[in-house]
């Protein structure tokens, strides 16, 4: 075991969890095992919930200004120790170096954005008659959870740390027990950057902290980023227990590729897209719609997938049993009649013998029906569907039940705007294969990609993460008496 068994993070020490269960910590690189977790239970929930609650007055009473000078430091912070933390990010996602660098990269963005808060909340102020003013602020919520998956294992838990604390918060982060390790070293440099203790909290665990997360009475909010099918069931729980909740859940995103198209460049962001993160991003491509002849665009998209080599430029999956899933998709749908023309089963990695990798895989003449065209694979795998002509390639995209995210590749712009309009998705690209909004713009699907009102970075987060407090005052006697005063 590569690295001491995880902790907990609690009122700002790292600590032991109470309940003795405990599951290993295996990097997907190469099956070498990096550590153990710790399946915490309500009791350690309720010690994180109690060092929060017991921070916030004293938090929740800086001026924002204040608050954001801990982000700062922060943003440093990653900043310095961006190789490190790309580092573990690695070896227990089993993501390229590049593409954890990227992540990190991607944190100090976020971070940015929370310490430009102060600029972006300030309230409204009217003299609603004379003498008298109506005002608004933003106040905290109190006590709020993030649950978080295991793609991102740096990035998902930024979207929510700077935002949620910065505007005033206290937080407790539940980390994907497949890949704890880069939450405790954000723990550590949150603590160097001056956040006092009990702020942010981690309780590790699985299912049953998530369960206790929704249950607990004096968590006011959850954010959950994950699969749908336990997206529906926090946000169910949790709203059921009176909390505001946004949950995140799986996707399905469909590139629409049409014949003016310029071959390279599309090409190149087909293969990208699908591969990228080893296909495990909730933003990847995962269907190509071909509208016409696009064949010429196809072979080139065979071209680049060919030059991604796993161990080199792509990553392993996660475990086993993904690396089964996503083989089992492809294997069924050439028993249906589709066509491998790149085929990624059975990759090895001289040296990495024990890793979890599949190669880039592209299949032709997938048919709407076909499980590899309905559900999430969430390897790198793209599903080439054929059709005549736009409006049945919108129609097919408009079915799926997911809509984090939809893309067109096309000169036209004109035939661009109408598949804007009419894709059923909450983000859309024009051109672009990972269409990931940057910050201030917020990131958010649509459908059963997304339960809950607005979004969960950027500008729209900080409605979730806080509630208004509309005052009315008067303080000069001649102000009189009226009907509204
Ligand atoms: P997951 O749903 O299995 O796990 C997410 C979190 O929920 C983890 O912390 C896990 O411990 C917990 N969990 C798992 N099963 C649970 C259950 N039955 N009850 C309560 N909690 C449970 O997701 P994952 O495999 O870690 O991540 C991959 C999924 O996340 C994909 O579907 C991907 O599309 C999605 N994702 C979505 C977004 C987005 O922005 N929409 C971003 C990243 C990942």
């Amino acid at each position: 075991m590569k690295y001491n068994p995880v902790q907990n993070f609690i009122n700002g020490q790292f600590v032991n969890a109470k309940s003795k269960n405990t599951l290993a910590v295996i990097s997907p690189v190469d099956g070498h095992s990096l550590s153990t977790v710790p399946l915490s239970n309500a009791d350690d929930l309720n010690d994180a919930v109690q060092a929060a609650q017991k921070a916030f007055p004293a938090w929740s009473s800086l001026p924002i200004k204040e608050r954001v000078q801990v982000f700062f430091r922060f943003k440093t912070l990653l900043e310095r120790d961006l190789q490190e933390l790309a580092a573990l990010c690695t070896e227990e996602n089993g993501k390229t170096m590049a593409e954890s660098i990227a992540e990190i990269e991607k944190c100090i963005e976020l971070t940015e954005f929370a310490t430009s808060l102060p600029q972006l909340i300030s309230g409204e102020i009217l003299e609603v008659s004379k003498g008298v003013e109506c005002r608004t602020e933003h106040a905290p919520l109190g006590v709020v959870a993030s649950i978080v998956p295991f793609n991102f294992p740096a990035m998902v838990p930024n979207w929510t740390i700077p935002n949620a604390i910065a505007l005033g918060n206290c937080m407790i982060l539940k980390p994907s027990e497949k890949v704890p390790l880069c939450c405790g070293k954000i723990a550590a440099l949150l603590k160097e950057a001056g956040l006092p203790d009990g702020v942010f909290n981690i309780v590790n665990g699985d299912v049953e902290i998530v369960e206790a997360i929704c249950d607990h009475p004096k968590i006011e909010a959850v954010s959950f980023v994950g699969s749908t099918k336990v997206a529906k069931i926090v946000y169910k729980r949790a709203t059921s227990n009176y909390k505001r909740a946004i949950a995140l859940g799986g996707a399905k995103n469909h590139l629409m590729v049409l014949p003016d198209a310029i071959p390279d460049m599309t090409a190149q962001n087909v293969a990208a897209s699908m591969s990228g993160c080893a296909g495990q991003r909730c933003m990847a491509a995962s269907a190509m719609i071909g509208v016409g002849n696009v064949d010429a665009i196809i072979d080139k998209i065979c071209n680049e997938a060919r030059k991604i080599i796993p161990g080199e430029n792509l990553g392993a999956v996660i475990n086993k049993e993904a690396k089964e899933r996503i083989e089992s998709y492809i294997s069924e749908a050439e028993e249906k009649g589709a066509k491998i023309l790149v085929d990624g089963r059975n990759a090895k990695v001289k040296g990495k013998e024990n890793g979890t990798y599949v190669g880039p895989t592209v299949i032709d003449f997938v048919t709407p029906d076909m499980r590899v065209a309905k559900e999430e694979i969430f390897g790198p795998v793209i599903s080439i569907i054929r059709t005549n002509t736009v409006d049945e390639a919108i129609k097919i995209e408009n079915a799926n039940p997911y809509g984090n995210a939809a893309s067109v590749f096309t000169q036209n712009g004109g035939m661009a705007r109408y598949i804007m309009s009419h894709a059923s998705a909450g983000m859309f690209g024009v051109n672009v294969g990972v269409p990931v909004p940057r910050e201030p713009f917020s990131f958010g699907g649509w459908n059963e990609s997304k339960f809950g009102v607005g979004d969960i970075t950027g500008k729209s987060s900080i409605e979730f993460w806080t509630k208004l407090k509309k005052s009315t005052t008067k303080w000069n006697p001649e102000a009189g008496i009226n009907w509204m005063s």
